[in-house]
Parts: structure tokens; C-alpha cells; sequence
């Protein structure tokens, strides 16, 4: 397997990583993954904005993230991931230094990106999935995408433990965003989603299926959701990059509308393979 790695093209056995690395001692980086859909990168632009984003609002200076959906198409042919589904995922850490909280001085910073071969949970985007609600132990910045994610694999392994497949934070109240997901419920034919803040992501896959409400005549709107909420739900469902659109069927105890996934989710779903499928495009997507 080809990666990437501070500027090489290499075998991945050959990437070797300073045990002084920031990401290695301090989780003192950022990350992103895309999809590949036969070649196709879906979303390319606007995962290479939210980098960018993350890398500023990390003050991780010197790195050039225009080259990296080239990088990512290349690693794609190279990998010959062309004709089946993909993951492509970017590291970029401060760099190797001596542990110290201060940032280095002229320490480049490390970047790794592979790509991988994926296949989507079809099952789980057909029958639903169940989710448990977790107390929301995170930081106060989630808007970037930090490697920092040890509360989101305590959390996600809880639910794993409880023969759940995510968990769904809970803050104050109000529900968030699951471990790697966006959350949505359906009210009243009204797909409804906590709104963009400091406490989620800005999901790629949750922009876009606000963007398809809109194509679709779907009603839409971005709000706080209680738990409360869920128990009177038509529908759930989380949305992210490797989970694309799935359903949530059962959250804690409650089972929603029967144990099914409902109408809204599955034109949803259908509009996103749509989308993800579309192979009068090649290449990188735009945003
Ligand atoms: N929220 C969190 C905490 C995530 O880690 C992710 C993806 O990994 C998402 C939301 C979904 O974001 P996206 O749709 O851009 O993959």
C-alpha cells in the first residue's frame, strides 16, 4: 500500500514516525476523512476547507492543503481503488519537538494521508441501527476536528458494550452529535438538527442532506433537540462519512415508529446514493 507522508510518496511499512511526534504525545493535530466512491472523491473541496479551517483555528501554520485532493486522487489510482469504495484520510500534527505544551519553533509539521478500501454498513442503513445516550464529556471546541477523540471512543465503546452501534452525546440537555456521526430526527415531516455551534462538527454529510431537503421538498430546520424529542419522533438517523445516511431505530429504550426507518430517511438515503453514485462526474467533486 502507497501513503503519503511529509511530502513522499512511500510504501506504508516505510513511514516511520518520531515518538517525539506532537500528535503521538499531545493529540496536537488535526484530521479529516473523505470517501471514494469508485474513484469519485466525494465533497473534496469542502473537506479541504474544513482542514484548513481546523488547521487555523489550531494556529498549525505551514501547511499547503490545496495539494491535498490531488494527493488523494493519486493515492487513489496508485492503490487501484478506482473501481470500488474507498476511504481517504489526512493527518496533519505539529511536528516532532521535544515535549513541551509550548509550540516549537521551526518544527515542520507531519502529514500522513492513505487511502483504504471501504465498504458502507448497507445493513445498518437498511434495518437502522440503535443508539444510547451519553453524557457529553468532550471539550468545548468540537467544530474542529481534533485528533483529541478519547472521549469519543470511550463513549462509542460504551454503546458498543451495550449492543448499541453509536452514542449520542448529551449536553445541558440537548443532544448533539454522535461519536463520529451528525444526529437528525423527523417531526412532523420536519427533518430537524441541532444547530452548528462550538459543541458539533460541521458534518459534510449533514450539510448535504439539509441541501437535499431543500431539492427535495423535504422541510428542514436547524434546532436544539431534547431527549424528549426522540421519544416522540417519527424518525432518526445519524449522518457522516462512513456511516453516509442511517437510520436509528432504537435509542436507550425507546424504540421509534416501530422499529422502522421511515419514509423521509429512505428518500434521503435514495437522493444521497444519488448523489455519491452520479457517474456522468469523474474525479474530485466539487464542494
Ligand atoms: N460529528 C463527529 C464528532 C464526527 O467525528 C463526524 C465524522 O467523523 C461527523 C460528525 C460527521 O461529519 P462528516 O459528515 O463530515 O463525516
Amino acid at each position: 500500500m502507497v501513503v503519503y507522508f511529509n511530502n513522499q510518496f512511500l510504501p506504508r511499512e516505510d513511514v516511520h514516525i518520531s515518538p517525539e511526534d506532537r500528535g503521538f504525545l499531545l493529540a496536537d493535530g488535526a484530521y479529516e476523512m473523505l470517501r471514494s466512491y469508485q474513484g469519485y472523491l466525494f465533497k473534496a473541496e469542502a473537506h479541504q476547507q474544513r482542514l484548513e479551517r481546523s488547521l487555523r483555528e489550531l494556529r498549525l501554520q505551514g501547511v499547503d492543503t490545496s495539494a491535498f485532493p490531488g494527493i488523494a486522487e493519486r493515492l487513489v489510482a496508485e492503490n487501484h481503488l478506482k473501481d470500488r469504495d474507498a476511504t481517504v484520510y489526512i493527518q496533519v500534527t505539529r511536528g516532532a519537538a521535544p515535549r513541551r505544551h509550548a509550540f516549537p519553533a521551526d518544527t515542520a509539521p507531519t502529514i500522513y494521508i492513505a487511502a483504504t478500501p471501504f465498504e458502507a454498513d448497507l445493513r445498518q442503513q437498511e434495518q437502522g441501527i440503535r443508539c444510547i445516550l451519553q453524557e457529553d464529556l468532550r471539550w468545548g471546541r468540537c467544530d474542529i476536528k481534533s485528533i483529541a477523540l478519547l472521549a469519543n471512543v470511550l463513549a462509542h465503546q460504551h454503546a458498543r458494550d451495550r449492543q448499541a452501534e453509536e452514542a449520542l452525546f448529551v449536553r445541558h440537555g440537548a443532544v448533539l452529535e454522535g461519536t463520529h456521526s451528525n444526529f437528525a430526527l423527523v417531526e412532523d415531516e420536519t427533518l430537524v438538527t441541532p444547530p452548528l455551534s462550538n459543541r458539533i462538527l460541521a458534518g459534510i454529510t449533514r450539510r448535504t442532506v439539509l441541501d437535499l431537503c431543500g431539492e427535495l421538498g423535504i422541510p428542514s430546520r436547524e434546532a436544539p433537540v431534547t431527549p424528549d424529542q426522540i421519544l416522540r419522533a417519527r424518525e432518526a438517523l445519524i449522518m457522516g462519512t462512513t456511516v453516509e445516511i442511517t437510520p436509528v431505530v432504537r435509542v436507550d429504550d425507546h424504540t421509534i415508529a416501530g422499529g422502522r426507518p421511515g419514509p423521509v430517511t429512505r428518500r434521503l438515503q435514495h437522493g444521497f446514493r444519488r448523489l455519491t453514485q452520479d457517474r456522468t462526474r469523474s474525479g474530485v467533486s466539487p464542494a
